[in-house]
């Protein structure tokens, strides 16, 4: 299928985006690889395409006040080889390596991935994790959304129409950070059925999320509890596998019925945990 006919424009600063963003149907393009499928489907039928690729403000990853900052406009395979990602945020570096094809990896972009708000994409699990901040730009200025406010349904973020992510920032994980991605994924498009993300701190303090399991990607607080300052092992491992994705709606698809996904998540679950042991 090819898409209906659209409007196009390129622009270079986050202000024309805004600008451009109000009014009529306008939607914008990074990556292009979630969206251009969308329109070619007609789910998605935007009147006008507004190209940020060309904001080059919103690429590249630096570290700011103690924060790593990765533009929203930084591609999959930027990040999976830059050094301070490898250095600080090694299950970012591990995940982008591990998101779809060379191509999608040029292309796709993680403020996109966000904003899209897949319920199988890599990036929400990791945002989530790493206590990141999403920061958005809109006509009242600037605003930060912490992660696990940003994500709230499928496909569904509490982003606002005339808003533009600008950029994740995620504080430094202080020395001795373990971290780790897990993810079990459809071979043909590398998307996860299940993926789990954990970031564990020296004193013990442990983060988990997952992706691929529900209609978002979520914080899992139930089993953080339970392994949180204890030592990794095996029964704490069965404890916090035992206590993970309560009250959570499991996904059932033609990949995997909720009752196999939820069985892959604990697995997933468990791999991280050793993993950062
Ligand atoms: C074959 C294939 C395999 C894939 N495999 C994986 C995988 O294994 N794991 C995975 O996580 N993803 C996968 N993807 C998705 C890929 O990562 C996309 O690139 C990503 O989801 C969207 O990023 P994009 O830059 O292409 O965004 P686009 O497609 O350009 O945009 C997506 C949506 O986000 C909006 N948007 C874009 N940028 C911003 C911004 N800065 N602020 C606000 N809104 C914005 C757009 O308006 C649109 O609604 C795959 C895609 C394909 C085609």
């Amino acid at each position: 299928m090819i898409p209906l006919t659209f409007d196009y424009k390129k622009i270079s600063t986050v202000n024309e985006a805004i600008a451009a963003l109000s009014g009529d149907k306008g939607k914008l393009l990074a990556g292009g690889h979630s969206l251009i499928p969308a329109m070619k489907l007609r789910l998605s039928q935007p009147s006008k395409l507004i190209d940020i690729t060309g904001i080059e403000a919103l690429k590249g990853i630096k570290e700011e006040d103690g924060e790593i900052v990765i533009g929203a406009v930084t591609t999959h395979a930027a990040i999976a080889k830059d050094k301070l990602i490898k250095n600080k945020l090694p299950f970012f570096a591990e995940a982008a390596s591990l998101i779809g094809d060379l191509q999608v990896r040029n292309y796709g972009t993680i403020g996109g991935s966000l904003a899209h708000s897949d319920p199988a994409a890599d990036w929400p699990a990791l945002v989530l994790a790493s206590d990141a901040s999403i920061e958005v730009q809109g006509n009242k200025g600037k605003r930060r959304i912490k992660a696990p406010e940003f994500f709230v349904g499928l496909f569904e973020t509490s982003l606002q129409p005339e808003e533009i992510i600008i950029a994740i920032r995620i504080p430094v994980p202080p020395p001795g950070t373990k971290t780790s991605y897990q993810k079990f994924f459809q071979p043909a498009s590398r998307f996860a059925i299940v993926g789990c993300a954990v970031m564990r701190f020296a004193d013990g303090k442990t983060n988990i999320a997952f992706t691929g399991v529900s209609d978002n990607a979520f914080r899992d607080y139930n089993a953080e509890k339970i392994i949180s300052g204890k030592a990794i092992n095996d029964a704490s491992i069965t404890a916090a596998t035992n206590a993970s994705l309560e009250n959570k709606n499991i996904m059932s698809d033609h990949y995997a019925s909720a009752e196999y996904r939820k069985h892959l998540a604990k697995i997933y679950l468990k791999k991280a945990l050793q993993a950062v042991s």
